[in-house]
């Protein structure tokens, strides 16, 4: 069977066009595709093209919408031989990580990319990137969630907006790429998921569940206290210093998050570095989250952090499930610890 991919248009750079207010998203993203393409077209897979209906910048997108496109990935998983999504660079790791613990035991590739310059525009990086996605959505070795952007084949659980400017955007500071794309495109067919059988998750998440709290010098109890009081509130990624360090001399906080754990919130332990994960353990204040129960991230991204607690917590499993669940690696977004 020959390759037929579906794209799958939420919105972003990649297809915006110019408003009075500012780029903004912009139905008609096929049309233009097959007139900016046009010479391209016939040495690509075939493809069909849907959009997300509103359109969405990616700054906007809230965990809801994850259920949308996993919706429809599932709707049309088996008309397809693999999957293209254009999504906003702005939260485009947050979706990749999502889809890819929504979407476990995938057997084909679903691509994301997205651009930093729109495709209307003369020189832009979106040809590149939708030109490399629509190939390796062809390729039926990839049987995972990947990130194609600027020449690098990202997992998508390990993928990071890295650059704001820069049309490298994206890197995995936690993995190796997966492959790039240069004369060739070269996987790194070891690295690869073997992909098994599909056994989809797509629950409905509250967008109050999970919430992000950075620590910084001086940071007050009363802050803390603020953050786990929200109404809603059932999961925290905590970002600490270094290998997994809070100031644990800080005792009203160090008490503000023990009190949430006994109220039954989830508080998992995350490190502010760009690259590395949370040891515990090796500095008494790091060993002191442990031992009242927050959960240690491993080398997790936030991004990838972020939606798997969202998961857990929307497929309602208890705490102690989480527990036991966090720290395993599902589809390769975390090192497990020997
Ligand atoms: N704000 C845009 C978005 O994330 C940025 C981009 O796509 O590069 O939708």
């Amino acid at each position: 069977m020959s390759a037929r991919i579906l794209v799958l248009h939420t919105g972003g750079t990649i297809g915006m066009q110019p408003s009075s207010a500012g780029l903004a998203p912009s139905p008609g993203f096929e049309a233009l595709i097959r007139e900016r393409l046009a010479a391209a077209l016939p040495q690509l897979p075939a493809f069909d093209l849907i959009e997300l209906d509103p359109l969405i910048d990616s700054a906007d997108l809230c965990p809801t919408h994850w259920t949308r496109i996993a919706q429809l990935l599932r709707a049309h998983y088996d008309a397809y031989s693999g999957f293209v999504l254009t999504h906003g660079t702005d939260t485009l790791g947050y979706t990749a990580a999502a889809l890819s613990f929504m979407l476990r035991g995938l057997d084909k590739p679903v691509v994301v990319t997205g651009s930093q310059i729109p495709l209307f525009a003369a020189r832009n990086d979106a040809e590149e990137n939708l030109i490399g996605a629509l190939q390796l959505a062809a390729m039926p070795e990839l049987r995972e969630v990947c990130v194609c952007f600027r020449g690098r084949v990202l997992r998508g659980n390990r993928s990071v907006k890295v650059d704001a400017t820069a049309l490298a955007a994206f890197d995995s500071p936690n993995a190796p790429w997966l492959g790039s794309i240069g004369i060739d495109i070269e996987l790194d067919r070891a690295a690869l998921l073997p992909g098994v059988t599909p056994a989809f998750s797509v629950p409905t998440f509250d967008p109050a569940a999970v919430a992000v709290l950075r620590l910084f010098p001086g940071i007050q109890a009363g802050l803390v206290k603020a953050v786990l009081g929200q109404p809603g509130l059932r999961g925290v990624l905590l970002q600490s210093y270094g290998v997994g360090n809070p100031p644990a001399a800080n005792h009203a906080l160090m008490e503000a998050l023990e009190a949430a754990l006994a109220r039954g919130t989830v508080i998992v332990n995350l490190t502010q570095c760009s690259r590395g994960g949370v040891a515990g353990g090796t500095y008494a204040t790091g060993a002191a989250l442990q031992r009242i129960g927050v959960i240690p991230g491993a080398d997790l991204t936030l991004e990838a952090a972020f939606a798997k607690l969202h998961l857990l917590l929307a497929e309602r499993r208890t705490p102690a499930e989480i527990r036991t669940l966090m720290p395993q690696a599902w589809c390769g977004e975390l090192t497990p610890r020997d």
